[in-house]
Parts: C-alpha cells; structure tokens; sequence
C-alpha cells in the first residue's frame, strides 16, 4: 500500500497526517511533530510480514498456579488444570533459539515472565530460568534484560528479590482498598490490597521507577480514574498502564463489569491531563503513537512465548495447551527427544497470514498501524467472520487525542458528553493524490 495522509479538522484546527512516516502538522501554526519514538525498524516489519521465525524476546508462563481469583480474570480456566511447571531443558531450547537472532540483530536478550498465573510462586524456578537464559546468552555474548509481572501476593523474601533481580516490574494493583478488593480477592474471598500494599512498598523502598502499576478498569472504576492516578502519584509511583477490563472471545468476563467505551476515553484523559504536570506518565497500550503497532500477538511483536506445558503460542491470552485447548494458538512445541523446538511452519505461517487480516472497517483509519484493532475481543484467529462491524471508540478516539496534542493543542473536557461532542464532530479525510505527492516530495 502506498503511502497516504490524512486531514483531521475540527472548527479550531486542521491538521495533516502520515500515519506511516509518523509526522503531524499544524496547517493553521507550528510545523511538523514527530509522532514515532524513532524510525521504526523496517527489518522487524518485513520478517513479520514475510511469515519467518525471527523471535527476539522470550516470554516464559511459569506455572499454571495463581493465588488470586479476580472476578475478571482471563484465564480462570487454567485453574481447574492439573499443576504444570515449565521445564528448564524447554527453557534451554527456547533461549537457544532467541540468543542466536539477537545476536544476528546486535540486541540484547530481553526475557519475560508474564501474568495468566503467578510467576513469583515460583521464585526458584524463576531464578533458575534466568540463570539459564544468562548462560545462553553470554555463549552469544549478550546480555539479559529481565521484566516480570505479578499480582503482589507474594512473601517479603520474593518481593525483595524481584526488586534487586529484574530490570522492569509490572505490578497488578486496582487502585484504593475498596477498588481493588472489589475484584482481587483470594480463591476463599479474602481481599488482597493490604498484601498488594506491603510488596509495593517493598518495590518503591528499592527503585520505584523500574515499576509499572497495571490497573484493569472495570464499570465500578472508571469515573475513579483520575482518582487513582493521584493515589499511586502520593504512593511514590509515576507510571501507570490503565486497560478497559477485557472481553475476550474465550473469557468469562460478566458483562456487568464491561466499560463503557466513552467513559473510559474521557476519564482516561481526565487522569492524563491531571498526571502530567506531575511528571506522571499514563499509558495506554490499545493505540500507540510512538511506534508501528498491531494487535497485541506474541508473534507480531516477534516474541517466542512458552507455555508451562512447553508450548508456543501466538496468543498471550493462551497460557497452556494441557488439554489442546489452545491449539489453534499453538505452532510448537519442545521436543524432549531431541532436546530442540520443534516448529510446525506450515501452521506458523498460517497463523501469521491470518493475523495480518485487516477487518474491513480498519482498511481506510487513520490508526490502522498504531491501533491493536479490538484485540483480545475479537481475534482473525477465532472468529471465522471477521468483517463484522465493531465498536472501537478507545482506540479511536485515543489515537486522535495523541496525535491532537503532539500537534500542540490541549484536549481538555469537563464532562463525558463533551467529549463525546469533541471527537464525534473531528472530521477525517484522506488527502488527494496530488497533494499527498506534493507533501512527499517535500519531506523527502
Ligand atoms: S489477535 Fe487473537 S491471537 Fe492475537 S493477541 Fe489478540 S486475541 Fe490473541
Ligand atoms: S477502525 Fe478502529 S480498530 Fe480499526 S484501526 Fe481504526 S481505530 Fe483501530
């Protein structure tokens, strides 16, 4: 596809898109701003596109054991499965595998340990994993970049370690006690905050700036936003990922916990608009700006990711394969007899061709390579019918409120139906032809 622009008018601006180059311009005042972190890397895009096996990271799921049942939870079935502990031979393998493109790439070896479970029940696991991707990496000469996520719930002893032990931490904490136990809780309904409270003070006492707090907004939170911001800016924290609760296809999610879309839109930027003056940084992961970005699938990010059961799978979503239960995800596996991966290319490569499915509605958006297209809620590898229309509000709108003030206007809205009015009234257009060859040429 060539390269095309966009216009995104209201009656106070007017301002010129590329969304691929990654530039915005203020066609009333101030030139043009970068949107894009840096230049992207075109190797990363082309070995996605030419359906290859080009991992750079690795992502372990430990175990299949998780201390919490949050109401939400994703992965609520994996509970019911029989205990599975990743094995350190398919770790080896995996690590081989991943060393030997990084070190093809001059990057470092960046391993993580993800949710769907409890990574830190397994401290001694976890170390051993890193100890083992540290040997594999320093044979390839490289270095190992280490990030966990956890929910919290662990014993002084491990939060210390974590702390001292990996480069970046994601924590999962709701907000105040009353959020937060509305939905974290104990298998035996126990809250959890005060336990969640005492692992973060552990984290903020050794470097609070290698953590992020992952807070999942669910209908009861989202018009405490802003709120929340400001309870984990006096606890010492600045950077928070907030995510609508999601509904996913496979998920259990009660519909009444489900956000309504312009609610978290306004709210969000609510937060937004009063964490930055404050050196906050607030994230939101569906539409990114800074960088080329599609759905959220391990493969697109050219991530191999391990199940407990030594499985590869394509979905974070899809945390083990015990039962193939997850076998339209999966394309691999270890291979005890040889001691290697063995990859089912022919599935690889459909998987990848499927996931590079643009749904009809995405063909013409402005935000078609930022935006995660309604991933995890609907998903090219799920749903036989993927051109259904679908609600994209999130993605939408914050895509537009980046791109409005990295063009230097403030996006400021004082109730949900006024910002409502704000985005339904932007007008988006493509740019002709002609115009948009005029514009290359001069950027050129
Ligand atoms: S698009 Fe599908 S496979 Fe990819 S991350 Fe989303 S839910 Fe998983
Ligand atoms: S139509 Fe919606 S989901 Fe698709 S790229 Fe645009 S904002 Fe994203």
């Amino acid at each position: 596809m060539g390269r095309e622009l966009y216009e995104i008018e209201n009656d106070e601006l007017r301002l010129r898109l590329d969304p691929t180059a990654g530039w915005v311009r203020d066609m009333e005042g101030a030139g043009e701003k970068s949107l894009l972190a840096g230049p992207g890397d075109p190797g990363t895009l082309s070995e996605f596109h030419d359906a290859g096996f080009h991992p750079q990271c690795l992502t372990v799921y430990v175990n299949t054991r998780c201390n919490l049942r949050c109401d939400y939870c994703y992965d609520s079935g994996n509970r019911t499965r029989p205990e599975r502990n990743v094995s350190l031979n398919a770790v080896r393998a995996a690590a081989e595998v991943v060393a030997a493109r990084c070190k093809a790439m001059t990057r470092p070896f960046v391993l993580g340990f993800h949710g769907g479970n409890e990574p830190l029940l397994s401290r001694a696991l976890v170390g051993g994993i890193i100890a083992c991707c540290r040997k594999v990496a320093a044979g390839h000469g490289l270095q190992v970049l280490s990030f966990c996520t956890t929910n919290g719930v662990i014993d002084r002893a491990a939060a210390e370690w974590a702390a001292r032990t990996f480069d970046g931490i994601t924590l999962s904490w709701d907000g105040c006690r009353e959020i937060h136990d509305m939905h974290r809780r104990h298998a035996d309904g126990r809250p959890s905050y005060e336990e969640v409270a005492e692992t973060a003070d552990v984290f903020r006492s050794i470097d609070a700036n290698r953590v992020t707090i992952r807070v999942t907004v669910t209908r009861n939170s989202v018009d405490r936003m802003r709120e929340t911001a400001e309870f984990f800016h006096d606890l010492g924290f600045r950077t928070i990922h907030f995510f609508p609760v999601y509904r996913a296809a496979n998920g259990t999610l009660d519909e009444k916990l489900a956000v309504d879309q312009s609610s978290f839109v306004f709210n969000f930027l609510k937060a937004r608009s009063w964490a930055k003056p404050r050196a906050m940084r607030l994230i939101y992961s569906g539409t990114r700006w800074s960088e080329n970005h599609d759905r959220f699938c391990m493969l697109r990010q050219n991530n191999l990711t391990m199940t407990p059961d030594g499985y590869l799978t394509a979905c974070f979503l899809a945390t083990s394969n015990h039962e193939q239960e997850n076998g339209r995800f999966v394309y691999g596996s270890y291979d005890e007899r040889t001691g290697k991966l063995s990859i089912d290319r022919p599935k690889l490569a459909s998987i990848v061709a499927r996931l590079r499915h643009v749904p009809l509605q995405c063909e013409d958006c402005y935000n078609r390579s930022h935006c995660a297209k309604n991933c995890p809620s609907l998903c090219p590898l799920s749903e036989p019918e993927h051109d259904a229309e679908f609600e994209c509000t999130v993605f939408k709108w914050l895509g537009l409120a980046n791109i409005i003030e990295a063009a230097g206007h403030v996006v400021e809205l004082s109730t949900r139906e006024e910002c409502i009015d704000y985005f339904t009234n932007i007008r988006i257009s493509r740019v002709p032809a002609d115009r948009c060859d005029e514009r290359v040429r001069h950027i050129n």
